[in-house]
């Protein structure tokens, strides 16, 4: 039996669906294929429009056609005063919020695909003109469109595959899951989040690792040395398995010589400073890797830089390496 998906958009750029696009070996359509997946409609690959879609819609609504999978990119957006007014549905008289609200309630799983959706992400930055939120989350808080207790039809709550964008193949992995005989089961952490990809930290395979373990610091982005004292990577913090699960085959923030920003989690967008600066007191950056008791880093942090060899050294502040690891050796 096909299991049917919808895909709405919302609040967000599109740029997870973007991502997913990206899919591939294999890509999206053989992926959606070998979960037996159709495609009801996607808002970039359906060509059902106008009248025709929104009969669609009222006939799910109506439960005239089966919704297996409903996926939400964007977050909902509620303003203005509660009303919804500000995203409403084309040719309906109703909003995109009530239409979520509606086809949830039918929906066997529903998935948050991307941090809009699920916690409210970069649309809900600053004072949130549009009173954005994600489906089950605002923020970190539990609540959202379809509050803490909303639960699909699965049983299970709304699963958050935050990311921003989110990588396309923890989309393909979670709805194969998802319509698996262990959809059931499928793990999720404290946020929602598919444990699959978010049991790893992004500073797992960052390939700045060996520059990590001496502290030898990057100064600029176009340096080889480690993001973490200097230019704001929180990979260590960052749930993700970006660096392991790799981007298009090759790619990743940290391997493109960007900080990680930790866009997997909420309120990502509002870290309360830059970017790329790391906030220090006393020199000492203010956010320490996950487990790692403040003493124990300093402590480490100094020794470790005292015992840093000089290529690190050298090579940790210059875009390409210049001291290479092995010496040639000296005739005797
Ligand atoms: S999560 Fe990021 S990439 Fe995805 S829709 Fe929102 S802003 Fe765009
Ligand atoms: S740049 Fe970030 S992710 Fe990479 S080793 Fe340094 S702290 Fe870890």
């Amino acid at each position: 039996m096909k299991r049917n998906l919808l895909w709405l958009q919302s609040g967000g750029c599109g740029g997870c669906s973007q991502s997913l696009f990206c899919a591939e070996a294999p890509d999206l359509f053989i992926n959606l294929e070998a979960a037996n997946i159709q495609l009801l409609w996607h808002p970039s690959l359906s060509e059902t429009s106008g009248a025709d879609f929104l009969s669609l819609l009222e006939q799910i609504k109506a439960g005239e056609i089966r919704l297996d999978i409903l996926c939400l990119e964007g977050s909902v957006i509620r303003g203005p005063n509660g009303s919804g007014r500000f995203h409403m549905m084309a040719n309906s008289p109703l909003p995109m919020m009530a239409w979520i609200s509606e086809l949830a309630a039918q929906a066997e799983h529903v998935v948050a695909v991307g941090t809009c959706a699920a916690y409210g992400g970069i649309t809900a930055a600053g004072n949130n003109p549009s009173d954005a939120c994600g489906l089950q989350y605002e923020g970190a808080e539990s609540g959202g469109l379809l509050g803490e207790s909303f639960r699909s039809r699965s049983g299970l709550p709304v699963v958050n595959i935050a990311g921003c964008p989110t990588h396309p193949n923890w989309i393909t992995e979670t709805l194969m899951t998802l319509t698996s005989r262990q959809s059931c089961e499928m793990a999720l952490d404290g946020l929602g989040r598919p444990r699959s990809y978010v049991d790893h930290l992004v500073h797992h395979g960052c390939p700045r690792n060996e520059y990590y373990e001496y502290k030898a610091s990057a100064e600029k982005h176009s340096d080889l040395g480690c993001l973490m004292e200097n230019l704001g990577c929180v990979g260590t913090q960052a749930h993700g398995d970006c660096n392991i699960r790799l981007w298009n085959g090759e790619g990743s923030c940290l391997r493109g010589g960007y900080a990680c920003i930790n866009c997997t989690a909420p309120q990502f967008e509002e870290p309360g400073h830059p970017f790329t600066e790391t906030p220090k007191i006393a020199g000492i950056p203010t956010g320490l890797p996950t487990d790692m008791p403040k003493a124990w880093f300093v402590a480490l942090a100094s020794l470790s830089k005292a015992a840093t060899p000089a290529r690190l050294k050298e090579n940790a502040t210059s875009d390409h390496i210049r001291v290479p690891p092995i010496q040639p050796r000296k005739r005797s």
